[in-house]
């Protein structure tokens, strides 16, 4: 096996594990959906990300358009699934709408429109709403507490499927600062859906290399995974 199978490997019984615990942590809570472990092959070769794709991964996610699409262009050969994870210019719009599958940094009312206009309403884009969630200066993403209005507007968009929220809270080895964090995106998430009912609301996108087993333990359905998977980025 090669390192990034082995990884992969790794990675996925980790998060089932993890998974088992949040179960058994919340017996009364319903089965939730299986978690899903995005790929991050930002700075990565497309002779990577096949790799991955050939150990059975299936969605990658990244952050820099050109590198993106110089990537989606060389495996247009794979059925793979791509997200767009970094912080999205609203003059990019348009190719994102046209090369990814998702765009889980969506942190403006100017984007949000500006995606729903390059998709139609047979081929919806898949987003997620970018949550600043420990209030940090100067980051992207909505303020938590304008995350409902923000959202309850999205839902006008026509050609848009809001699946939920994103975080990439502040960088902490502070578990209770982590929990703090994941736990205030889940239950701004459970509130959001309890509301509006979105159709589609599904996606709770929090967790990565270094705070995952925080971020599922907290109720994370999606964990974006670059260094454990690929190993460093230069
Ligand atoms: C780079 C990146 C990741 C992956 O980070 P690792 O620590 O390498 O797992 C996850 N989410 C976002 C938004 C990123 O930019």
């Amino acid at each position: 096996m090669t390192d990034i199978q082995t990884n992969l490997e790794k990675v996925k019984q980790q998060v089932a594990e993890l998974a088992k615990q949040h179960q058994s942590d919340n017996a009364s809570a319903p089965d939730r959906s299986p978690i899903k472990v995005l790929a991050v092959s930002k700075t990565h070769s497309p002779e990577k990300v096949r790799e991955a794709h050939a150990a059975g991964q299936s969605d990658f996610g990244e952050n820099y358009m050109q590198e993106a699409l110089d990537k989606i262009q060389a495996l247009q050969d794979l059925p793979l699934c791509w997200h767009f994870i970094g912080h999205l210019q609203s003059n990019k719009a348009r190719l994102a709408a046209e090369n990814f599958d998702w765009v889980q940094s969506v942190d403006s009312m100017k984007l949000a429109r500006k995606l729903s206009s390059a998709s139609s309403a047979d081929k919806p884009l898949n987003i997620t709403v970018q949550v600043n969630i420990s209030r940090e200066e100067g980051k992207f993403g909505i303020d938590p507490d304008d995350t409902e209005s923000f959202c309850q507007e999205i839902l006008t968009l026509p050609n848009l499927k809001l699946r939920g929220l994103m975080a990439i809270p502040e960088a902490t080895d502070d578990p209770a600062k982590q929990q703090e964090y994941f736990g205030a995106l889940r239950q701004l998430f459970q509130t959001i859906g309890d509301k509006f009912n979105p159709p589609e609301w599904d996606t709770l996108s929090m967790g990565m290399s270094g705070d995952l087993a925080a971020a599922i333990a907290a109720g994370s359905n999606m964990v974006r995974i670059g260094t454990a998977i690929f190993g460093p980025r230069q």
